[in-house]
């Protein structure tokens, strides 16, 4: 009988457990998952280049006798590691290694690329952590960016050498920060190869640093750091209050500050507004040049849709492409998810790309972003308290008894969802926008002359608050 591999791997486990701790266990056993068992060998997929180094290095041992254990004395194991995690089009990419259970790490005998090594790494081994799909030919250039991008080319050119050390981009979510640097990265990474290249975010960063803590391996973690030309640490604001995080950190960058590498920070603000760091780190993030992104104007909004539907295949009709540039309006990440809604809707259903259908899969993807109370729950709720028809309120009657309930419904619709004044406007009868701005600003300028009418506007909002809640 042909044992299925996830008894196999069962029976693994129950051994690794009995020599690692529930910790350890966790985290570098549990996210592993069986794929085959072919002759004596089993096939495990484990999630990254990193996780795979970390069990070759840590548990090599016990992974031996585990499989030995389980498929007998001629048991191997093969490992199929996700070096990139694909998206909706692709399917992820693996690599395979053996097990080094001969003592030989895959990938020659001789380059132990381990992140936590003393030995010289070798920068075509090093795994960069870099999405190669990010580019500067595909980073529109816009007024919300330009310097970072100049910036960003400058140290592509010449990292470490000019005086951008250490770059701080920062800007809002979505603004583009992780998408420049990474292509920085690619630039260096494929202009320079003899360059050690390393993205991380700061969740990497902290649970390298924690796990070298834990496992006495603190040594070989600053050793791996300290190697690297290029250091790019992204959402470097999440490091706050983590003392020893910044602590070690500092360290790193004062080193490769020194030894002229070049160091690449993204943060949600600028240094000055950043809390819970310590001083000194701060004032070294100001070394260098700070410069921000911000929110994408509606033309490099519109490049951008033109650009990903182009490099996709996709034509989009320019009145499609407005629609969408103009009524996006809380951030790039969400128009990736509505472009790549409509690519869907385009390859797969067959659909063809028109404002219907841009408006169908908005109205789905804005409702999913929406995580408050619906413009349905609203209308319902302000109409009832005003004592007015629904339907009328959402239509188009003109009389003033009406009229005011809607803007109410419209000024709340803007406060606790995050539709697009646009779709707002859709939701009332098909207004359009600067109808919307109309009934936002007659409602504040009532709530300042009119006392009672502000005790009511009050009086509805906790009631949808309520239900917020
Ligand atoms: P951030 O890191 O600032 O939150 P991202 O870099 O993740 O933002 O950008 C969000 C999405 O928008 C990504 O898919 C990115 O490719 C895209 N994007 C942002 N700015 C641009 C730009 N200038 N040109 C092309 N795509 C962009
Ligand atoms: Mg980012």
């Amino acid at each position: 009988m042909v044992a299925d591999c996830t008894t196999v791997w069962n029976d693994c486990l129950e051994i690794v457990k009995e020599s690692v701790g529930e910790e350890n266990f966790n985290t570098w056993f549990k996210p592993i998952v069986p794929l085959r068992v072919e002759g004596d060998v089993l096939t495990i997929q484990v999630p990254s280049q990193f996780f795979y180094e970390w069990l070759e290095d840590n548990y090599v041992t016990v992974l031996k006798k585990a499989v030995h254990k389980a498929i007998g004395p001629d048991g191997r194991l093969e490992y199929s590691v996700i070096v990139d995690s694909g998206n909706t089009q692709n399917p992820p990419v693996t690599v395979n290694y053996p097990n080094g259970m001969n003592g030989k790490r895959a990938n020659g005998a001789d380059t132990d690329y381990s992140p936590f090594t003393f030995r010289a790494l070798n920068p075509q081994t090093v795994n960069s952590r870099l999405n190669p799909s990010y580019s500067f030919d595909n980073f529109v250039e816009g007024d919300c960016n330009r310097l970072a991008r100049s910036a960003g080319v400058a140290v592509a050119k010449k990292p470490g050498v000019t005086s951008f050390n250490p770059l701080m981009l920062y800007g809002g979510v979505g603004v583009g920060k992780t998408h420049l640097v990474q292509a920085i990265g690619n630039e260096i990474k494929n202009n320079m190869p003899d360059k050690i290249v390393l993205y991380v975010d700061q969740n990497d960063f902290t649970t390298q640093f924690l796990n070298a803590l834990q496992n006495h391996k603190l040594q070989e973690f600053q050793n791996f750091y300290l190697q690297v030309d290029l250091l790019i640490l992204d959402d470097v604001q999440f490091l706050a209050g983590r003392e020893k995080t910044q602590e070690m950190f500092f360290h790193i960058f004062n080193q490769l500050h020194q030894s002229g590498k070049q160091v690449i920070m993204t943060s949600d603000c600028p240094p000055r507004d950043m809390k819970g760091f310590q001083e000194r780190l701060l004032s070294r993030f100001k070394w260098g040049l700070t410069a921000d992104l911000q929110e994408p104007d509606f033309e490099t909004k519109l490049a951008i849709i033109h650009r990903k539907m182009q490099a996709d295949g996709i034509d989009i009709p320019t009145e499609v492409a407005e629609y969408l540039a103009y009524s996006v309006d809380t951030n790039l990440r969400d128009m990736e998810g509505v472009l790549n809604s409509l690519i869907f809707h385009a390859t797969l259903l067959k659909k063809e790309i028109d404002l219907d259908l841009a408006k169908e899969v908005l109205k789905n993807i804005i409702r999913e972003i929406q995580s408050d109370v619906s413009v349905d729950f609203i209308q319902k709720t302000v109409s009832e308290y005003f004592k007015v028809d629904l339907d009328a309120m959402k239509g188009k009657v003109k009389k003033r008894e009406i009229v005011i309930p809607r803007q109410v419904a419209m000024y709340f619709c803007k406060r606790y969802t995050q539709l697009t004044l646009a779709l707002i406007g859709e939701n009332f009868g098909g207004r359009d926008h600067s109808t919307v701005i109309h009934a936002l600003e007659s409602v504040e300028d009532m709530m300042k002359t009119d006392s009672n009418f502000k005790a009511s506007v009050e009086e509805l909002g906790k009631k949808l608050k309520m239900r917020m809640n």
